[in-house]
């Protein structure tokens, strides 16, 4: 974190996204990267296509190499370490990334492809070290580029928060087995909405430090995200060389009703480092009102409710992974479950590490093997995440066979 006490963020509207990124970063004072090796982190978890809010827009990301290649003579590199059952270099090529890939200015790393590098993180309060990126030691100077996405479970994913893709592979997972009751007991009293991966995603900015942000609010998530919400056109850039102060402005543009508390990493980290920001009080924004980019938008749901009357999902501390996997599910087979699933007889499904015997009905789909403890109470689907060909196949099975 920068020790300046009033860090600046711009904030651009044009449907010129490439005009936008540009003013932005006009704005701000960056160092001469001469020489250097630069990361451009963008968020691109999901094999889908561009401009749907879910992954960051490339055209966000080709103004922001354009922007720095033409000032500075430097090592660039673009890359992401996906969720779980994602192929890397698919999720950039589907996602309109393949004129970046392709340019031998740039190159790109699946931040998974190199062994990883074990790092301690003596101060964390649950999370003590973590395996990173193998390239770690590589950058000089990293840009994160998110997209700005509501997030069931974290309330938003903005700048730190896309930091995640530099743990290694499955370790991101890890973030959500914590269990520390006493820990979460204690901060609650100060912050309802605080979970174990809150606290974990926090303790990563012990170690975390992007040196800018550019959040891409060109196509913006509101909703269910991180990927089953609905997008929404913004044509906004928010960017600062003070990463919390980057999220603390796109919340209030997009949550103007919240505070830092609905976010509870971010309240965390900015209680971590005395010289943070805590609120927009403490940050000078380019232009100085804000008032012409607030666009309210569509919280993430508080409770998981499906839509359908033949569905019953039970879900007890999942992480984004099984939640995604099982709305895709549902979405790509909706024809299928209607013809075989009513409103007497759902389709019942269960994720997450906290599910419990008492959540169960009799003909339960315990799917991932964070269920694993109770598959002899239901119809177990192994896997972290199970892919959702493998999820429909054994329905189809125990449909066959007559079990429900
Ligand atoms: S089984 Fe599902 S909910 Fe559990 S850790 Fe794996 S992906 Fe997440």
């Amino acid at each position: 974190m920068s020790p300046i006490l009033e860090p600046i963020v711009s904030i651009t509207y044009n449907e010129n996204i490439a005009l936008a990124v540009r003013i932005a970063l006009d704005q701000l004072e960056i160092p001469d990267l001469t020489g250097k090796t630069v990361l451009l982190k963008p968020n691109v978890g999901r094999e889908v296509e561009p401009r749907l809010g879910i992954n960051t827009n490339p055209d966000v990301v080709r103004a922001v190499f354009g922007y720095f290649k033409g000032r500075y003579k430097a090592n660039y590199l673009i890359g992401d370490s996906p969720i779980i059952a994602t192929d890397t270099k698919k999720a950039f090529m589907q996602s309109g990334y393949s004129d970046l890939l392709n340019n031998k200015e740039i190159q790109f790393i699946d931040l998974d492809d190199k062994p990883p590098i074990e790092l301690e993180i003596p101060r964390g309060k649950l999370l003590k070290k973590v395996k990173v990126t193998g390239y770690w030691n590589d950058f000089d100077y990293i840009i994160s580029i998110p997209v700005l996405k509501m997030h069931m479970h974290t309330g938003a994913s903005l700048g730190f928060k896309n930091m995640k893709g530099l743990i290694y592979k499955r370790n991101k997972i890890k973030l959500h087995h914590f269990h520390a009751p006493e820990i979460i007991e204690n901060l609650k009293k100060s912050m309802e909405k605080i979970k174990e991966l809150d606290v974990a995603i926090a303790d990563l900015s012990l170690l975390f430090k992007p040196d800018l942000c550019v959040i891409d609010a060109s196509y913006a998530l509101e909703g269910m995200g991180p990927s089953s919400g609905n997008c929404v056109k913004l044509d906004t850039i928010i960017a600062s060389t003070n990463y919390l102060a980057a999220d603390i402005i796109a919340l209030a543009i997009s949550q103007p009703d919240w505070s830092l508390k609905d976010v509870p990493h971010l309240k965390l980290i900015s209680e971590l480092f005395p010289e943070a920001p805590k609120s927009l009080e403490d940050i000078k924004t380019v232009p100085e009102s804000i008032q012409q980019f607030v666009k309210p938008l569509e919280p993430p749901p508080t409770s998981i409710t499906i839509k359908y009357k033949n569905v019953n999902l039970i879900d007890v501390e999942s992480c984004s992974a099984c939640l995604s996997t099982i709305f895709n599910l549902l979405k790509h087979n909706k024809d299928f479950i209607d013809e075989h699933f009513t409103a007497e007889k759902p389709l019942n499904l269960a994720i997450g590490k906290g599910i419990t015997q008492s959540d169960l009905y009799s003909d339960t789909y315990l799917i991932g093997n964070c269920t694993y403890n109770l598959h002899e109470n239901g119809i177990f689907v192994k896997g972290c995440t199970p892919v959702e060909s493998t999820i429909l196949k054994i329905i189809k099975e125990n449909l066959k066979f007559g079990k429900n």
